[in-house]
């Protein structure tokens, strides 16, 4: 679009060379960037967008993404084959995404290096969220078993967030003090859910593990009786209360866990290009993510939440895209008239 006559309609007098690209994402700021999309968010918030959910939730994780053959800039990760021989590179984030309000939003990455962990950087990613979206904009962080440490957890209660946590053999002990519990009685609750039966165990009486300083562990299993006699069962540890969260609707939020896998890294990459390089530094990947992400930001509020307001009907993604260029296209040739 820079090369075509909309760039008069958008007030662009000189023409770009190849590489403004290139200069413009290895100096841009990623800070006003990271602002911008919390202030979409804070406004999404208020406005009420999101589905009558009364719990906000964060889901964080990491992902390698951009592979490329030559070790280009200090975020290369070197890719190994069985024999440990270089076979490539790629680069990895954490990303953060509001999720369990019935619309996904991806709004933060922390890139991380060889040598820095993605461990860290989900810790940078949650801090910086909660001070870019305010103390009480969500009420839980939802995470996968390698979170499910002391210092991760206490960083959610730090900044006055309950985790959910699912709960593996990392911690060998609560697993094995889950597994003696429910093991021997009926589960809690039954409920249908989606053509599925859900068994769901709930206790909130578990000791914590020494350096978690939490006065007591509420664990719950579900195991998922599926359509076709598949059965998932899993274990997820939070600090919760009961009479805060049933656990009907405990199943629901570590169920949106899921959120940060598809509608965030999987959507990411294969439909909004994540995976891409379009200039190989390292400001620059980061700010190009950023962008990626606040395109998803508006995409997702404007077709999810706005799509049919007004009295035309619902217009399709390429509809849009099809209106914008022509829209741009118009505003050129009247200025040259
Ligand atoms: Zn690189």
């Amino acid at each position: 679009m820079v090369r075509s006559r909309a760039r008069r309609g958008m007030g662009v007098g000189s023409s770009f060379g190849d590489d403004a690209l290139a200069y413009f994402t290895e100096r841009l700021d990623p800070a006003p960037l990271r602002r911008a999309i919390a202030k979409a968010l804070r406004r999404t918030k208020r406005n009420k967008a999101f589905d009558g959910s009364h719990l906000i939730g964060f889901a964080i994780d990491g992902t390698g993404t951009a592979r490329c053959s030559k070790e280009k800039c200090p975020l290369c990760h070197p890719i190994l084959d069985k024999e440990h021989k270089v076979i490539g590179y790629n680069h990895h984030f954490s990303l953060i995404s509001v999720v369990g309000v019935g619309l996904s939003l991806p709004f933060d990455v922390e890139p991380y290096g060889p040598g820095d962990s993605e461990y860290a950087a989900s810790q940078r990613l949650l801090r910086r969220a909660v001070e870019n979206l305010g103390p009480r904009f969500a009420d839980y962080v939802v995470v996968d078993g390698e979170y499910a440490t002391a210092p991760f957890l206490h960083t959610a209660g730090e900044m006055g967030l309950f985790s959910i946590a699912r709960l593996k053999g990392n911690l060998p002990e609560l697993s094995a003090a889950a597994e003696r519990r429910f093991r021997r009685i009926p589960p809690s609750r039954t409920l249908r859910w989606e053509k599925e039966r859900v068994e769901i165990w709930d206790a909130d009486d578990f000791d914590p593990w020494d350096a978690l300083q939490w006065e007591s562990v509420r664990a719950i299993r579900y195991r998922q009786h599926k359509p076709d006699d598949t059965v998932v069962e899993a274990d997820w540890l939070t600090d919760i209360p009961k009479g805060k969260v049933g656990c009907p609707s405990l199943y629901r939020l570590a169920k949106s866990r899921w959120e940060i896998e598809n509608q965030g890294f999987n959507d990411g990459k294969n439909r909004y290009g994540m995976e891409h390089i379009a200039h190989h530094e390292q400001n620059s990947l980061q700010v190009q993510w950023l962008l990626t992400l606040l395109a998803i930001v508006i995409e997702r509020l404007y077709r999810e939440r706005y799509l049919k307001r007004g009295t035309h009907s619902a217009l399709t993604p390429i509809q849009f895209l099809r209106l914008l260029r022509l829209s741009l296209g118009l505003a050129a040739t009247n200025n040259t008239s």
